[in-house]
């Protein structure tokens, strides 16, 4: 427990600013790197440990509630998937970047693949198919 403490303080001279403030006690947040990358966690810490996952808004709306905005979030594994901003009241989750059209054969949400050399736009379902010119 000693240790850990320790380990905090020494991180915490470099700690840059989030931008926003800790929505428990008002204290500014600030980055701190994790064992999945960045968050942002409380500068009070450890009087305060709030934390929160860095989200990124894509500026999609939900392909399920069209409610929410699609958002990238950070799987246990570090690998990238996009989520709705109303999770948990919506459960809309995509390994892929949706994007805000329908495929045309069964109105499913397309989404945008990496792909060798490009991005191509697929639908989940695997029924359409198109590529995105350079
Ligand atoms: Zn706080
Ligand atoms: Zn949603």
């Amino acid at each position: 427990m000693e240790r850990a403490e320790e380990q905090v303080a020494k991180i915490e001279m470099k700690d840059e600013l989030a931008g926003s403030d800790c929505d428990i006690c008002g204290a500014p947040m600030v980055v701190k790197m994790g064992r999945y990358g960045k968050f942002h966690a409380c500068s009070r810490f450890p009087n305060c440990r709030n934390t929160k996952a860095i989200v990124k808004d894509t500026g999609v709306k939900c392909p399920v509630c069209h409610e929410g905005n699609v958002v990238e979030r950070k799987s246990k594994r570090n690998r990238t998937f996009y989520g709705c901003s109303r999770y948990p009241d919506c459960d809309f989750v995509s390994w892929d970047r949706p994007i805000e059209r329908e495929c045309p054969k069964d109105h499913h949400f397309l989404v945008e693949k990496k792909v060798k050399g490009g991005k191509q736009v697929v639908c989940p379902n695997g029924d359409y198919k198109e590529e995105i010119q350079k």
